[in-house]
């Protein structure tokens, strides 16, 4: 029986005495095939199987993106069961946040590009909530997806830095049959956009296989993606990167692991996508 919780108090009882390790598996919920897989991996390695669903305001840069981000607690709740997770922490955000609530986790270059460009003040609210999920569960492992690679790697710069304990464990990314990674976004897409948006792993895997047939230019590289995209009049650029897998920092030359990202809007959805180059 998976044992659902909303408060502060009631998580620290539900895990009085559990057995390690207790591996953690935060989400925002409206839960899919990417989240089973990792809960899947903490259900493998774990004593203790934890779940957080909580669509956190404070990574949402814009609000009406906070407000029509899908929700649908009940069948989330019959997902972690199904997965045979121990417990979920679903709180309210003011079990999040205490009242007067005045402290915030800023990560410095690694949050700067890319995502935190497009998104001002997302990475600080992701950090910062990461922050106070780790402590309230006092994880020994923590699963995350691949598919947000920018996030992964902030997550692990916290954890070093604050001497956070919590062992960060990234998970490669789940996808449809036509390579669209999948994402609670997916649904606000109508028929036409969603047969669309498999350009994003399209163009990916092209600028991949360049790589792979030995070009080593980023500007080459990033406009095989620009090609691609441009090729799906229903697709509209955010950013393409080639970027350095360790800094982030956009490259001239490919000559170590890279890292190529892009952000796509298909009407007011707005989707990522990552392919590592392993250099
Ligand atoms: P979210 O609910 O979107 O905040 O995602 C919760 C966790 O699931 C994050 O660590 C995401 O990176 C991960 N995730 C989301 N989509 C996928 C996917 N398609 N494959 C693997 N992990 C994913």
């Amino acid at each position: 029986m998976t044992r659902v919780v909303r408060t502060r108090a009631e998580l620290r009882d539900a895990l009085r005495d559990v057995p390690r390790p207790i591996g953690l598996v935060p989400t925002m919920g409206w839960l899919h095939d990417g989240h089973r897989a990792l809960m899947q991996r903490a259900r493998t390695s774990d004593a203790t199987a934890v779940v957080t669903i909580f669509v956190n305001p404070r990574q949402f840069d814009v609000a009406a993106d906070f407000m029509q981000y899908p929700r649908n607690e009940e069948r989330d709740l019959s997902i972690c069961e199904a997965e045979g997770m121990d417990i979920v922490f679903a709180p309210d955000a003011s079990e999040v946040y205490p009242p007067g609530f005045d402290t915030v986790v800023t990560v410095g270059a690694m949050a700067r590009p890319l995502e935190g460009a497009a998104r001002p003040g997302h990475f600080d609210g992701v950090a910062t909530v990461v922050a106070i999920l780790f402590e309230l569960v006092g994880a020994d492992h923590a699963y995350f997806g691949q598919k947000d690679a920018q996030q992964v790697m902030v997550i692990r710069r916290m954890a070093l830095d604050l001497a956070i304990g919590t062992e960060i464990i990234a998970c490669p990314t789940v996808r449809e049959p036509d390579g669209l990674a999948l994402s609670s976004r997916n649904v606000h897409l109508s028929p036409d956009e969603r047969t669309a948006a498999s350009v994003l792993h399209r163009a990916l895997v092209t600028a991949r296989s360049r790589w792979e047939g030995g070009e080593r230019s980023g500007d080459a590289l990033r406009a095989t993606m620009r090609d691609e995209l441009g090729r799906e009049p229903l697709a509209s650029i955010d950013y393409v990167s080639v970027a350095d897998a360790e800094t982030l920092a956009e490259l001239d030359r490919v000559d170590g692991p890279a890292l190529l990202s892009v952000a796509v809007r298909f009407g007011t959805t707005r989707l990522i996508d990552n392919e590592a180059l392993p250099g």
